[in-house]
């Protein structure tokens, strides 16, 4: 059903779809691509929608992009829609990469491909290819970020660490939280940082829907149990918009003012807010995933099979989703500090340096 809440991109051809700036359907039209994204409040989604459906257009492909406004079951009908529809490939970007089984089967049953973007679809075996960016190394650079700005490898020490995971129900947020702690746990275990709260491992620290509030709540919580006479110096933050909720009940407590200086937080998808505010010196870093070569990957993917040509990939092992090891295409994620917010996101092409104040 397609309601005004989920009607998103329907680029079905004619002059609804050139109204909307996209390459309307016609008789050499390559087909109907049904593109699912997870929710609009994160920034990075809505530019993958953006690039998808560029993309798909300048090849000759009518795009079905429908946003789920992070609702589980909002996501399985506009995916049902897509499928009735006709689509020849489904894009999805999973709110809960555990729930698609079912409307996976049906696709499967009309001989429909399914590509994983980004995040991993688990518990099915019709998952035909995945894309994304290399979710360990994100975690990796995140917690190296943490290690290299208190000077850890150079026998600085001890400071006081709290760690934040992202969603449970996101396959991504595992592979980044044991990414970062493959840096952050030998300084862990050497008490060279010292988590005040006791608070480890993904089952205590994630954070549902990746939500700004909660985690500002838990931070809150933290902040009064734990570090009364007691300075925090680093947050693992798994992404911006925790690192937002983060920064600002750190403020609450009179960190970032006065000798109070705020902890280092990490960050993940240089959301504008998020690199506005590493280059105002108080989140400390982020991670640059650029979602048009995330975009290209894909319609590259979604172009061969549709000419029966084998998708690119480069790892054939480490996505295992259950059922099967889905072939994976893993991009390169790009660790952003202060030093290098022009050299790669400005000259990069990214951000205008308008867009972020500079
Ligand atoms: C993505 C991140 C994003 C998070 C929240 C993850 O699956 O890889 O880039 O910050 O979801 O939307």
């Amino acid at each position: 059903m397609i309601t005004r809440r989920n009607f998103g991109v329907l680029a079905l051809g004619g002059t609804a779809a050139s109204a909307m700036g996209l390459r309307a359907a016609s008789a050499a039209d390559k087909g109907l691509i049904g593109v699912s994204m997870p929710e609009k409040t994160t920034q990075r989604w809505i530019d993958d929608g953006n690039n998808m459906a560029k993309q798909l257009g300048a090849k000759g492909y009518s795009v079905d992009l429908q946003y789920a406004d992070d609702d589980i079951p909002n996501q399985l009908a506009q995916i049902e829609n897509m499928v009735t529809k006709g689509a020849k490939v489904l894009v999805i970007a999973a709110i809960d990469g555990t729930t698609l089984t079912d409307v996976l089967q049906k696709a499967h049953d009309a001989g429909i491909k399914v590509i994983a973007y980004d995040r991993l679809i688990r518990n099915s075996p019709n998952v035909d290819y995945y894309a994304t960016f290399d979710n360990f190394k994100v975690g990796v650079l995140q917690g190296t970020s943490i290690v290299d700005a208190l000077g850890l490898k150079d026998g600085k020490g001890t400071f006081n660490i709290e760690l934040f995971g992202g969603s449970p129900d996101d396959n991504n947020a595992y592979f980044f939280y044991d990414g970062a702690m493959s840096a952050l746990g030998p300084y862990i275990d050497s008490k060279k940082l010292v988590v005040q709260s006791g608070q480890t491992g993904m089952k205590v620290v994630a954070t549902p829907k990746w939500d700004a509030a909660t985690a500002q709540s838990r931070m809150d919580n933290l902040l009064s149990a734990y570090y009364t006479g007691k300075t925090l110096n680093a947050v693992l933050a798994p992404n911006d918009n925790i690192a937002v909720g983060v920064i600002s009940s750190l403020k609450g407590v009179g960190y970032g003012s006065g000798s109070m200086k705020l902890p280092v937080v990490t960050g993940q998808d240089c959301q504008i807010q998020s690199v506005k505010s590493i280059l105002a010196g108080e989140q400390y870093s982020s991670i640059y995933k650029d979602t048009r070569d995330l975009a290209k990957v894909v319609v590259g993917m979604v172009d061969a099979l549709l000419t029966g040509s084998q998708p690119q990939i480069n790892d054939a092992k480490t996505y295992d989703n259950g059922k099967k090891v889905v072939p994976t295409y893993l991009l390169n994620p790009v660790l952003v500090t202060k030093a290098n917010v022009k050299s790669v996101l400005v000259d990069g092409g990214y951000y205008t340096a308008a867009q972020l104040g500079m």
